[in-house]
């Protein structure tokens, strides 16, 4: 879907800030790019869409290489969501959000309908909100706003420079899960960047370490906490895996939770896509949760499995002062 295959960049002061980087990030995967300050995070993204362009090597969207593009119709197919959101002020959010479907010409009809089912998505009622201006919103509403924008004329991909990092906890961990439900429903490649391993945790299907430039491991949740390739992913991802492991999504790990144990009934279930934390917390009123992905049952986790679980984290890590 993207593929970078030794692709450098070095700016004109000749600080190189990516290290002729292979990768590829596949369809349909939330793919979460992490590490510390100035390793080269916002430079990788920002190749993608040709904002900053490329040294050396090649970027390949679709099998096209990206140079190939006509840039317009390159960045229409990737929608763009910045930390600081600038929505026009003296237009409406439903003005905001066209602006690309305006662009691409679609009638008006097609975008009321696309804004307005949009903007349903991401819980803010259309009739209340579409004629808004962006200062009659909360942070967090503008910040969702600038979500569905990127999304509006439909692009295969969306890009996300740490997007709810200016955010309060507790809007940041709604439109986290927000996000969530929206991949859910549409599918699309989102590459997102951010500096919080909990967020990695919780929202990437795999997880880009990188540092100095580098691609120091790509992996899943999972293979990050339990395979980390050098000290300093352990350390990277392992200062918080416990309360990392809390965010897994069960989908993620249901192979480790699977008891042999036939259901008990009555029988409670709890999507896939539920967090580790929120099954811990219905297993304090029930023994046993049926795991549920598109209408169908996947696995079941009992209090004991999943509790299980959570103490192998501790022992790799190696708690107790040892
Ligand atoms: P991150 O997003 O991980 O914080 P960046 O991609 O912004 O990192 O930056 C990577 C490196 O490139 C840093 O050392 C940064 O100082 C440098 N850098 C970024 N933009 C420029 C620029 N326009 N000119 C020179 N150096 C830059």
């Amino acid at each position: 879907m993207i593929r970078f295959e030794k692709v450098t960049k070095r700016y004109q002061d000749g600080t190189t800030a990516i290290k002729s980087i292979n990768l590829e990030i596949r369809e349909g995967e939330f793919f979460v790019i992490i590490g510390p300050s100035g390793c080269g995070k916002t430079t990788l993204l920002k190749m993608m869409n040709r904002l900053i362009e490329l040294t050396d090597g090649t970027i390949f969207v679709f099998n096209k290489k990206i140079r190939d593009y006509n840039i317009h119709e390159l960045r229409w197919n990737m929608g763009y969501v910045l930390q600081q959101i600038a929505l026009f002020p003296h237009m409406s959010i439903e003005e905001n959000i066209a602006i690309v479907p305006e662009l691409k010409k679609w009638n008006n009809e097609k975008i009321r309908q696309r804004t307005d089912e949009l903007l349903e998505m991401v819980g803010l009622p259309p009739e209340k909100y579409r004629g808004r201006k962006p200062k009659e919103l909360s942070g967090g509403e503008q910040q969702r706003v600038g979500v569905i924008r990127a999304l509006a004329s439909d692009p295969g991909i969306v890009l996300m420079d740490e997007p709810f990092s200016a955010l309060d906890p507790i809007s940041r961990e709604k439109l986290q899960d927000d996000i969530l439900e929206l991949q859910r429903k549409i599918h699309k490649t989102i590459v997102f960047v951010t500096h919080d391993m909990q967020e990695a945790i919780k929202l990437g299907d795999r997880i880009c370490i990188m540092k100095g430039g580098e691609i120091v491991q790509v992996g899943t949740p999972k293979e990050l906490i339990e395979s980390p390739v050098n000290e300093f992913v352990r350390e990277f991802v392992g200062m918080q895996s416990v309360r990392g492991k809390e965010n897994i999504r069960l989908e993620n790990i249901i192979d480790q939770l699977m008891t042999s144990q036939s259901p008990s009934s009555p029988s409670v279930t709890i999507p896939a896509s539920s967090s580790l934390r929120e099954a811990l917390i219905l297993l304090t009123e029930h023994e046993q949760l049926l795991v549920e992905k598109e209408g169908q049952i996947i696995g079941s986790i009992t209090r004991q499995t999943a509790l299980q679980f959570m103490a192998d984290g501790l022992q790799e890590r190696g708690d107790g002062n040892g």
